[in-house]
């Protein structure tokens, strides 16, 4: 095929292809694009609607504790705090109204009891006059405070002179000191009482009993006072409300970490509305007071998993992001980053792998049609070749049998003197390549008529014998005179068959001129006709060149010839076999070869004996 061609089919094929890869590429990377842009939205989307119901809660609880402040507080709730004069007030800040046990002259008769009582007791160490004295002292107290005060120092006295029954009386009745009587500190006055009564299950109930007492208004006691708390549930051994205690215990170091950081978090808030601001960990959600009011407001702290955990079902999943990657929820909660739970993102690929899909197919496709295409192109364009081949190789034989005609014919019109022998010699040669050409003619008309659709086959009753008789005979001058050695052989009683007297004559007549021009050095060629069951077999016979066994089936194609040095200098045109298998299979036949290079070959014409058998 010319280079030109190859390059134009080349660039027909190929160009589409690469557009159609380039442009499938492209769609792909504008699917993924697309994708990312709609998860990015739906996730906005999803972060807004979070935000909003989140919003919705925590002014829900704003509002409860700024109409109810004595009200039962949210779980979520830390505390509820104010910012002040610049600082963050805790509820549980309040200064102790309590005064130190004897700082003033006010009590003068109970401070003095209790003095000399105190020296009888840590002193003197005379327990009897001390419990006498802090009895005294107690008859003379005025207020709650002092009592208690004068009370315990009595229990302890009462233990060290042994009479513990007393002193576990006296002790219990501390115990049941309301929990506002507190000391200087803060610290309700009945939790000094509590672990003596520790060591009997009567006294670990009560002390029991009163911290969960304190539970309630955890939220006004000091820090010391919930390590006093703590200490005594692990004493009494009650697990759960050591880890309440611990949680709270937590809450206060973390909201001292939040009165420290709080006045840097404050310019964050820029609108006139609340903000609500992430610290810590575990993480609160802290209401920054409005921008207006920078002064003085309230400071809520809400517990954020507490929170999360009340959102709608819709909103399940979402928590607060670890580190810096997350999606904002908004305006009203700046630094608050969310992780949203994973999109379904099936659909989009399954949208990906048809587009892949869909381009392959196209690809291979296209590159199939192109693979038959360029099948097609080169079968006509090798037939185009054999064409252009056969003419010249038809002009050639033409060419060879006429210059003999010629030469002999001349011969004859001038040798006034031939003998009679040589005459005849001469026409017998000028007869021979006659009979040649209109063999050559009757290949390539019958041919035309094939190609054409126009060939028809004369069905007679033919007896076969007679077909390789005549057809031997017409081979046989120009075998004798190359030397060749023409065996025949016929089985005598073959029934005749049905068919074209004259084209199966001429299927017979091209073998043998085959046998002839393939033979090589050899000079015996056969040609048999015998029978099997059903058919009648003419075989031809040769020991010549043999055809390779990959060749054997291309040999009946038009205008093909085995491409070997052998066949160079055969004269042919590539139609001869081509007629023997159009003739043999209009007669219902088949051809059979049977050939080994060098060894020579045997064609077979097999043709059915029908109703004649
Ligand atoms: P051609 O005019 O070339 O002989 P054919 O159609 O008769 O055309 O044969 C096709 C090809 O088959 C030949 O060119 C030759 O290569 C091969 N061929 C046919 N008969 C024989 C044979 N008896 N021995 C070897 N090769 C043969």
């Amino acid at each position: 095929m010319p280079r030109r061609q190859f390059l134009l089919f080349l660039a027909a094929l190929l160009g589409p292809c690469l557009f159609l890869l380039a442009f499938g590429l492209r769609l792909l990377d504008q699917e993924r694009q697309l994708e990312q842009k709609r998860i990015q939205e739906e996730r906005q989307r999803q972060a807004d609607r979070v935000g909003q119901e989140l919003l919705t809660l925590v002014e829900r609880i704003r509002l409860d504790l700024a109409l109810t402040p004595d009200g039962r507080p949210h779980p979520a709730v830390v505390f509820v705090g104010k910012w002040r004069e610049g600082r963050l007030e805790f509820p549980w800040d309040a200064p102790s109204k309590a005064q130190p046990v004897c700082d003033s002259s006010a009590d003068s008769a109970f401070c003095g009891r209790l003095r000399q009582a105190e020296h009888a007791e840590l002193v003197a160490r005379e327990f009897d006059s001390a419990a006498q004295g802090y009895g005294e002292a107690i008859q003379a107290a005025r207020q709650p405070g002092t009592e208690t005060h004068a009370r315990l120092r009595l229990a302890r006295t009462l233990a060290k002179l042994d009479r513990r029954a007393q002193a576990r009386i006296e002790y219990e009745r501390v115990l049941r000191t309301p929990s506002a009587v507190v000391d200087e500190y803060g610290i309700p006055l009945g939790l000094y009482a509590a672990p003596p009564l520790l060591a009997t299950e009567r006294g670990r109930n009560e002390v029991l009993a009163l911290i969960w007492r304190h539970l309630e208004g955890l939220d006004r006691l000091p820090a010391p006072a919930l390590y006093m708390l703590r200490d005594l549930a692990q004493e009494a051994g009650s697990g759960e409300v050591v880890t309440r205690l611990a949680e709270r215990i937590q809450d206060r170091e973390q909201a001292v970490g939040l009165q420290r950081d709080f006045a840097r978090l404050m310019p964050v808030s820029r609108t006139p509305e609340p903000m609500w601001v992430p610290f810590g960990d575990p993480p609160w959600l802290v209401s920054i007071p409005a921008a207006g009011r920078p002064a003085e407001g309230l400071v809520i702290a809400l517990r954020a998993t507490d929170l999360f955990s009340r959102l709608s079902p819709a909103a399940r999943g979402v928590e607060l992001a670890r580190g810096n990657t997350g999606e904002p929820l908004g305006e009203n909660f700046p630094g608050l980053l969310v992780t949203l739970p994973a999109l379904d993102q099936t659909g989009a690929a399954s949208r990906r792998i048809f587009l892949l899909l869909a381009l392959v197919l196209v690809l291979g496709l296209t590159l199939f049609a192109g693979h038959l295409l360029w099948r097609d192109v080169r079968r006509e364009a090798r037939l185009a070749e054999m064409r252009s081949q056969f003419v010249s190789s038809v002009s050639h034989e033409l060419k060879t049998p006429l210059a003999t005609i010629r030469v002999f014919s001349e011969m004859m019109r001038l040798g006034d003197e031939l003998d009679r022998d040589t005459q005849c010699q001469h026409l017998d040669t000028i007869t021979q390549e006659t009979a040649r050409l209109s063999r050559l003619v009757d290949n390539v008309l019958a041919f035309a008529r094939i190609e054409q659709g126009k060939q028809v086959y004369r069905t007679q009753s033919v007896a076969l014998a007679g077909v390789i008789d005549a057809a031997a005979r017409a081979i046989e001058y120009p075998a004798r005179e190359s030397g060749f050695q023409l065996e025949i052989s016929a089985d005598g009683d073959l029934p005749p068959v049905s068919g074209d007297r004259d084209a199966l004559e001429q299927a017979v007549l091209n073998l043998l001129s085959n046998a002839m021009k393939y033979s090589g050095e050899s000079r015996r060629i056969g040609l048999h006709l015998s029978r099997d069951e059903s058919a009648a077999l003419i075989r031809v016979v040769d020991h010549g060149i043999g055809i390779p066994n990959e060749e054997q089936t291309r040999i009946f194609e038009r205008f093909y010839r085995v491409p070997s040095t052998e066949n160079e200098h055969v004269p042919g045109t590539g139609l001869g076999l081509t007629l023997v298998d159009h003739i043999i299979k209009a007669h219902g036949g088949s051809v059979e070869v049977e050939s080994a290079p060098g060894k020579g070959s045997t064609f077979t014409l097999r043709l059915p004996l029908g109703n004649h058998s």
